[in-house]
């Protein structure tokens, strides 16, 4: 069995719409994806509809964009109910994304990189907007190579074109995913220099306080050391260890579908806390098995 819990679209900012992403995952021999899209459940239905009778089976997820003491954290949630509050929130974070876009535009635009916000949603397909559509027009107009180049000079964290907007406290993020019925990783905890962010100290404290479920481990972003690292503090808190590919479509070459996986054990336990729960199990049946 090989399974990644992490995985992006076009309705973010992947590149492959929902049903392409899951032919993808056919032709890279997967047998198990979860979508898991920034801040949007948008592209869940139609990544199990498309999976449906196929070879690979859809775990429906998210993203969500989170902080801890102004650091941001990404948090993946597996099986969350579409439930009001969820939603809210999710609009919440949405607004902060486009509400951002026209300054981003305003301050590449003085500092020499031309672009209109007109071309910035050309490239963002779905509902949620970021910086690497941003990218993807700055790299259009042939300002940079790439997205990855597009960060380093300009959108990464506290970039010269960076601008902040609203994410959930993290805490709380988790809340709402357990209350949607859901399953709370969080996502590379120590890739670009979060580690300060998230000590064990604090994943121990927010295991015992939230309940959080788990730890992504294997994730490009993080190298052996910090993998071996990072499953010293999963076993010693009790947290469950995913690993993922965070594929991107062509957005990210390093990501490639498969690039890391999950342990089938860890996905069962997934799925047995998502039906206690009653959340969304997508192709699987209450049994785990594929529905
Ligand atoms: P945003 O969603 O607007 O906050 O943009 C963050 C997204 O940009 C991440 O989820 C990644 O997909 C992508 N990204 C690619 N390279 C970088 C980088 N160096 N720093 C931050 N984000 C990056
Ligand atoms: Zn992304
Ligand atoms: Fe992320
Ligand atoms: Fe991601």
């Amino acid at each position: 069995m090989r399974i990644d819990l992490h995985t992006h679209s076009d309705v973010s900012d992947g590149t492959d719409p929902p049903a392409v992403l899951v032919s993808a995952a056919v032709a890279a021999g997967l047998d198990v994806i979860a979508l898991t899209d920034h801040d949007t459940l948008d592209g869940i239905a139609e990544a199990v509809a498309s999976a449906a009778a196929g070879p690979v089976a859809v775990l429906p997820g998210i993203e969500l964009s989170t902080c801890l003491q102004g650091r941001s954290v990404h948090l993946l949630g597996y099986g969350c109910r579409p439930d009001a509050s969820l939603l809210a929130e999710l609009e919440r974070l949405r607004s902060g994304r486009n509400d951002r876009i026209p300054t981003t535009v305003r301050r590449l635009t003085e500092l020499g990189y031309p672009i209109t916000l007109a071309e910035v949603e050309r490239h963002a397909h779905g509902t949620s907007v970021g910086r690497p559509h941003v990218a993807d027009a700055l790299v259009a107009r042939g300002h940079v190579a790439d997205r990855d180049e597009a960060f380093e000079r300009l959108l990464a964290d506290g970039g010269p074109a960076y601008v902040d907007r609203y994410a959930t406290d993290l805490p709380t993020a988790i809340g709402l995913v357990h209350a949607a019925g859901g399953v709370a990783v969080i996502a590379h905890p120590w890739s670009r220099g979060s580690q300060q962010t998230l000590p064990e100290p604090v994943i121990a404290e927010l295991a015992a306080q939230t309940g959080l479920d788990g730890i992504e481990v294997d994730h490009p972003d993080h190298d052996q050391p910090t993998r071996t690292a990072l499953r010293g503090i999963a076993e010693r808190t009790g947290l469950l260890t995913t690993g993922s590919s965070d594929h991107h479509g062509t957005g990210k070459t390093r990501n490639p579908l498969g690039a890391e996986t999950t342990d089938p054990a860890v996905l069962a336990e997934i799925l047995r806390r998502i039906t206690a729960h009653g959340g969304e199990r997508g192709s699987f049946a209450a049994d785990g098995a594929r529905g």
